[in-house]
């Protein structure tokens, strides 16, 4: 038998055969991690394959299985081929994605005693490793370990182990969880087999005594306990609890336990029994046809405003799969913006759901992952990376807001998480539903053309009907010497707001929309060194010295000069707006006003967004000053006016993709007003009022849009009517980038001539729009083309960033 791997090396791609040791061959599986020789190391690699016969001579084999339960499953290593296929990145890049980090260390050997007969009295060591495993059952090495301070007993155990009186195997042990995320613990044995190990848990008295005292106590306890509870009953610390759980005894985990910063205010949901609208039924039936029937589309599109019950589909078709015995997997943009809707899964399916979100430890996404992978977990809500949670048997993906940026992955190795989940939900052979107010124009297109089925929700499911939006040109307001960043409308309009005792949003959209520093006699604006983004004004950093500034895209920091550095000027001067700059002039407009902060600065704390969240909900403050926005679920009935300052701001980059974005962040946020009986209302300020953009976001028109942007796109040949790759290089050096790319370019169109693909064109070499990051200068080239990524196949890219289907080009 021979094995096929991936190798974990970041830089090598492709996969390698060995042979398999005989050993091995009962217990080795697709999917299973090995260690293996591959030059002069030893690697880890996953089993993506086993074969009768390959082609290569000479074969090494493999070394070592590290857990005999596979870490992927089928579907996955078809996945992470197909993915690797299709965005040209390697596979080891691909699979790194779907097993935890670090998980190789993890490895550790289990022992378990076979010849309970067997006896050497003249070593103590082998004695005492039989005593333990005959009294304790199988026991890992680390388990083993607490028991023989500092004596070697591993020699002994495989001296044991070659004379058949131990039976060794490599095993993936169980998480061990973080001290610093620890909450909660349980007594892992029978109250008797705990009883049993009471004399000896301690080398000292006091050590004895308390780790005593604290299993006693847990004994007592049915259920797992807060540690501080603990702690406070009996003495013991967070050492001797580590102690207890190496040895078996108890289990320390984190409970499942999602703050949900809404949890106080919010209503009684789990309305199992309410009545599906009649497009819901439709909507709900063609699903759970697709569960059952080889004919249906396996893919959906779930069109619908916001609050027209979407979610209350998802959670419907959930409890369907898990009625037939199998998983489903719901990816949300990200958890700490949509708390409602992952509160009414967890709520409707109680102890089934496990959490994936960036705050997690190390520990927890192992934990996560392992009882995922263990068939403990029926639903995995979260972000992007949930998707490659292992579930053993998926039966729906559902991909909500699935016109999110976050659901692509901007860095290597890049990928389209919803085109992913529709691939693989067919390699699972599961059922995927996107859902989404503003479908992507892309991914309404597939829709209407391809095999997936368009499903719409067109109304509000209460009767409340979406805000009037009040476009206002601030051209005019400028005729009227009117030079604040408020047109008088929307003065008026938070005014009277407030004085009804209701909220308002106040919107900025976060790209390009800052405090910069401008020279008024020579127009230069003060620059990142790093990445040449603008310095902006940083109104809390200001110390003794002066004004901080601020690179927002690297973290760069410097004084505010007193002079211009180009031409010496003192006519410095702060220009633009900035979300401390709307939030300072609406403070001097509405003294009485409490005001909130929303945005890159206030978010970068742990649960800022909780904190924030919370804050707002209970009406501890009137109005929020915003450059992110809650993705979903957001009910706050206050809020009765929306305000945003600027909404071309994003429309004029060089990137084909801009009006759509700015199209989408309109549209959901004009969405967020008006949701109760109170109603409510948009102003949207803009210096180009007759930007099509604007101006059917402002008629919440996403159809009138799709045609538009639709138009625009064939004409100047852009997705879906195109393919886009887009291959990026870096370089400190500004000029090295600029040889590389044109070396690139012209290696591509020799390319593109010898294999005759007349139909894709070659765009570059080109300095991308944000021209350096991180202190490099960045260059790409872009293929456009029916399949340019075919054109790239088989070429080898070293340090170039290659992209296939971007989400931009800046
Ligand atoms: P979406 O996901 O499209 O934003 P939701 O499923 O969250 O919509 O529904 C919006 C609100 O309407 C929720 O409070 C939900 O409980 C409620 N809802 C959903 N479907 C129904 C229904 N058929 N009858 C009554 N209320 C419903
Ligand atoms: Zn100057
Ligand atoms: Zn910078």
């Amino acid at each position: 038998m021979f094995a096929r791997l991936a190798v974990n090396i970041s830089a090598i791609s492709g996969v390698f055969d060995y042979t398999v040791p005989t050993e091995l061959i009962p217990a080795l599986r697709a999917g299973c991690l090995v260690t293996a020789p591959f030059g002069n190391q030893t690697v880890q690699g996953i089993v993506v394959e086993l074969t009768d016969s390959s082609s290569v001579p000479n074969l090494k084999p493999i070394l070592d299985l590290l857990d005999p339960a596979p870490l992927l499953t089928p579907p996955q290593i078809a996945l992470s081929m197909r993915l690797a296929d299709s965005t040209l990145n390697p596979l080891s890049a691909i699979i790194s994605m779907m097993i935890p980090t670090g998980l190789g260390q993890q490895a550790d050997v289990h022992y378990e005693l076979r010849n309970t007969n067997y006896s050497d009295p003249s070593s103590k060591i082998v004695t005492r490793i039989i005593n333990l495993l005959n009294e304790r059952g199988p026991l890992r090495g680390r388990q083993i370990d607490s028991h023989f301070a500092k004596v070697d007993w591993r020699k002994s155990a495989n001296m044991l182990v070659k004379k058949g009186v131990l039976t060794a195997k490599n095993v993936l042990p169980p998480p061990r969880v973080r001290p610093k995320n620890i909450r909660v613990a349980q007594l892992a044995v029978t109250p008797e087999a705990a009883e049993a190990e009471m004399g000896a848990l301690g080398s000292t008295k006091a050590t004895q005594t308390r780790r005593e005292s604290a299993l006693r106590f847990l004994i007592q306890q049915p259920e797992p306990v807060n540690l501080s509870w603990i702690y406070a009953q009996t003495d013991c610390n967070i050492s001797d609890l580590q102690e207890l759980e190496e040895r078996g005894l108890i289990r320390l985990f984190e409970n499942e336990i999602f703050r949900d910063p809404l949890e106080k205010i919010e209503k009684q949901e789990t309305r199992n029994e309410l009545e599906l609208t009649p497009e819901q039924a439709f909507a709900l039936g063609e699903i759970k046809q697709a569960f059952t029937s080889i004919v249906s589309p396996s893919s959906f599109l779930l069109y619908g405003v916001t609050g027209s019950g979407k979610t209350e589909i998802y959670l419907r078709a959930v409890q369907e799969v898990i009625k037939s015995g199998k998983q489903a997997i719901i990816l949300v943009p990200e958890i700490a913006l949509t708390p409602q809707a992952v509160r009414r899964f967890v709520s409707r399916f109680p102890g089934q759901v496990g959490l994936v979100h960036s705050k997690l430890s190390e520990g927890e996404r192992y934990d996560t992952w392992r009882r995922a992978r263990d068939g403990k977990l029926n639903v995995i809500i979260g972000a992007r990376s949930a998707l490659f949670a292992p579930l053993p048997n998926i039966g729906l993906i559902v991909v909500d807001e699935c016109h999110d940026s976050s659901y692509y992955q901007s860095e290597p190795p890049y990928y389209n998480a919803v085109t992913a989940a529709q691939e693989y939900a067919k390699l699972c052979g599961a059922v995927c539903v996107l859902g989404s107010a503003t479908p992507t124009v892309e991914q309404r297109y597939v829709a209407e053309h391809d095999h997936i089925e368009k499903l719409e929700l067109p109304n509000r499911v209460t009767d409340s009907t979406l805000p009037p939006v009040q476009v206002v040109d601030m051209r005019e307001e400028l005729k009227s010497s009117n030079r604040s960043m408020f047109s008088r409308v929307l003065a008026e309009s938070l005014a009277e707001t407030i004085a009804r005792g209701e909220q308002a949003i106040v919107y900025l959209n976060r790209r390009g929309t800052s405090t910069y520093i401008f020279c008024r006699d020579c127009g230069n604006t003060l620059k990142c060194p790093n990445c040449e983004t603008p310095l902006t004004l940083h109104v809390e950093g200001q110390s003794s010295k002066g004004n901080q500034l601020l690179c927002h895209r690297c973290g760069y920091t410097r004084l505010m000069p007193k002079t211009c550095p180009t031409c010496a000027s003192n006519q410095i001067r702060e220009y633009g707006l900035g979300s401390e700059r709307v939030e300072a002039e609406i403070k001097s407009m509405f003294p009485q006003a409490r005001t909130l902060r929303w945005d890159w600065d206030t978010t970068r704390q742990k649960d800022a967004h909780e904190v924030i969240l919370t804050h707002f909900a209970n009406h501890q403050a009137d109005i929020l000053v915003g450059t992110q926005m809650l993705a979903k679920g957001l009910d706050l009935p206050l809020v009765t006016l929306v305000g945003i300052v600027l909404a071309d701001v994003g429309l004029n980059l060089p990137d084909p993709f801009a009006s759509e974005r700015v199209f989408q962040t309109l549209t959901q946020v004009a969405g967020r007003a008006g949701r109760s009986s109170r109603g409510g209302k948009v102003i949207m300020q803009t210096f180009t009022p007759e930007h099509y953009a604007l101006q059917f976001a402002a008629g919440h028109d996403v159809d009138g849009f799709y045609l538009r942007e639709l138009d625009y796109r064939r004409s100047l040949g852009y997705p879906p009517f195109a393919r886009l790759v887009r291959l990026e290089y870096r370089s400190v050096d500004n000029v090295k980038a600029e040889e590389e790319a044109k070396k690139m370019a012209a290696k591509l169109k020799a390319k593109l001539e010898a294999g005759g693909f007349r139909q894709t064109e070659l765009i570059g070499p080109v300095p991308c729009f944000f021209a350096k990051e991180n202190g490099e200068y960045r260059w790409q080239v872009v293929l456009r083309g029916p399949d340019p990524a075919a054109v790239l196949k088989d070429l080898r890219f070293n340090d170039w960033r290659v992209e296939v289907d971007p989400i931009n080009i800046l």
